[in-house]
């Protein structure tokens, strides 16, 4: 019975590999396919001020598969990333992003557009050539972008992160480490790295009514952004009373379904001056 047993896991255990793989790689083409169709669009999701005021919005990458429909990029960009497609991906994805930018700052000033940089698009070396071209192109300023990179991004090469982070900031772009807490930063390089914003992740939010931990956590943060000058932007903020208790943790932006779900660009173009 026990050898029966074992040889049903390890036959499910092939099976599911053989799945897991065999979906991965039809992914992969599938991935190949939608670049050269250019089936990938973004939604923009707002951040705001506790008024409510907007102040700016994070591009967020979709796709939609002729036959899957919608799929997550939680799916696609961790592939996208391994077999460096994220590289042209990024690329055609940033001029679409700076034409909407374009539109941003003649319709309205001093709003904030966030852009996601993977890790793979951060060490490239062509990077600020990239980003610079499309900004040219686009007629659009540095100034008026933020670019999103993930605190484990920046802290698994810290010493390449700040070179490239000095780069950046240097032609006017603005930088936000995202997902902040869950990246295990050392505090001592914090303050060498020339960012302008911390992006609390999720789930610091996501239990803070009820955990005194992410209370502790969130409040530390705060302490340390101020003293430090930075910018603090809470994610996943779902109910009302989390923006409160968040705004009495002296956070001074949110985002999350509570004020803004994620929306198409019309939508979100529709909500400037
Ligand atoms: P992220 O940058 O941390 O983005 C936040 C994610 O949380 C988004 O999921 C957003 O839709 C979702 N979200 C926002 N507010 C709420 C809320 O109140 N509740 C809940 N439950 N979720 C909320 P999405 O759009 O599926 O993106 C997932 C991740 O994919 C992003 O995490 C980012 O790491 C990556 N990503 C998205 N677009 C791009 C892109 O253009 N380039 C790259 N490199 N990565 C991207
Ligand atoms: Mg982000
Ligand atoms: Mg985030
Ligand atoms: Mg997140």
């Amino acid at each position: 019975d026990a050898m029966k047993k074992i040889d049903d896991d390890i036959s499910a255990f092939r099976s599911s590999l053989q799945i897991s793989l065999k979906d991965r790689i039809e992914m992969l083409e599938d991935l190949h396919d939608a670049i050269e169709q250019d089936s990938f669009y973004f939604c923009y999701q707002p951040k705001v001020d506790f008024e409510g005021n907007l102040c700016g919005a994070e591009a967020l990458i979709r796709w939609k598969h002729p036959v899957k429909g919608e799929v997550s990029p939680v799916e696609f960009i961790p592939i996208a990333e391994e077999t460096g497609l994220i590289v042209p991906l990024g690329h055609n994805m940033f001029k679409k992003f700076c034409k909407v930018v374009k539109q941003v700052e003649d319709k309205q000033r001093g709003i904030l557009m966030s852009y996601n940089l993977s890790g793979r698009q951060f060490l490239d070396p062509s990077l600020l050539d990239v980003l610079m071209g499309c900004i040219k192109e686009a007629g659009v300023s540095a100034d008026s972008i933020e670019l999103e990179i993930t605190e484990s991004t920046l802290m698994n090469d810290i010493e390449s992160a700040v070179q490239v982070l000095k780069e950046l900031t240097k032609h006017g772009f603005k930088v936000s480490i995202d997902d902040f807490g869950t990246g295990y930063s050392s505090l001592a390089y914090l303050k060498k790295l020339p960012i302008h914003t911390l992006k609390i992740d999720k789930s610091f939010v996501d239990d803070l009514l009820n955990d005194a931990d992410d209370i502790a956590i969130i409040s530390a943060i705060t302490n340390m952004a101020n003293a430090l000058g930075l910018t603090t932007v809470a994610e996943g903020v779902e109910v009302e009373q989390q923006a409160e208790k968040l705004h009495e943790l002296e956070i001074d932006m949110f985002q999350g379904y509570c004020f803004y779900k994620p929306l198409e660009e019309s939508a979100f173009l529709a909500l400037l001056k």
